[in-house]
């Protein structure tokens, strides 16, 4: 999981909150969830699977279906008030704005909603949980990365994230679940393969500039629509190593 650089957000959300709109008006306006979409380069901010691009779902009679959702990293409806980790999480200075403040607003999968058998995660599964003392806010932590992947797929929290930051992976967010872990356990397998292949093009002790190779590795991470971004940043880092 990588921190997401904010954007300036569309002028039809700096509209609705300067004329006090609330956040079921903000919803479903098409451009806020395009920018969303924009900013995150097309997947989802915890999980990163690909996402859906909003248009092709607001069509006639497909309205309300998103199969994206919007997350509040601070919830909605949460119990907690004026709590300084949810000012500094959600990034909003009154917390009953934040639920239309930009920096708390993250765009996400349907976290399994569609599939009868598949385990739910992310903001489906997260629901109203405040995670704000126990994870950083993707949008407005300065970690680089929040989590990195290891060789056979699973996710686990980065170091200098909070403690309590691997229960939220694997229970409140649900990251670790076999599908995902699966997920990313072949792309782990098709990015080694396509380094053997290397290596039999250039010979056994490719590659001889282990950094050049993890620095391309990073750029492919950053590309957008690009799906699982932090297998290929683990694997930079190993690279490095
Ligand atoms: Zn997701
Ligand atoms: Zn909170």
């Amino acid at each position: 999981m990588r921190r997401i650089a904010a954007r300036t957000p569309p002028s039809e959300h700096a509209r609705l909150r300067a004329s006090g709109g609330t956040y079921e008006e903000m919803s479903g306006v098409a451009a806020v969830r395009q920018a969303l979409y924009d900013e995150q380069g097309g997947i989802c901010a915890y999980c990163e699977q690909l996402l859906s691009l909003p248009e092709a779902e607001t069509g006639p009679g497909r309205k309300g279906r998103h199969k994206t959702k919007i997350e509040h990293f601070h919830p909605r409806h949460s119990k907690t008030s004026e709590d300084d980790a949810c000012l500094r999480e959600s990034g909003e200075a009154q917390l009953q704005h934040a639920d239309t403040a930009w920096s708390n607003m993250l765009l996400c999968c349907h976290g399994g909603l569609d599939g009868a058998n598949v385990e739910s995660h992310c903001d489906t599964r997260k629901d109203g949980a405040d995670i704000c003392a126990r994870f950083r806010n993707p949008k407005t932590t300065s970690v680089q990365r929040l989590a990195t992947v290891e060789p056979d797929g699973r996710l686990v929290a980065a170091s200098g994230m909070p403690h309590g930051a691997q229960d939220v992976i694997d229970g409140v967010l649900g990251l670790n679940n076999r599908g995902l872990v699966r997920g990313r356990h072949e792309f782990v397998r098709a990015l080694r393969r396509r380094i053997a292949q290397k290596k039999q093009t250039h010979g056994p002790r490719w590659p001889t500039h282990r950094n050049g190779v993890a620095d391309k590795l990073e750029l492919e991470a950053q590309a957008s629509r690009q799906e699982f971004p932090s297998v290929l940043l683990a694997a930079a880092d190993r690279l490095r190593r």
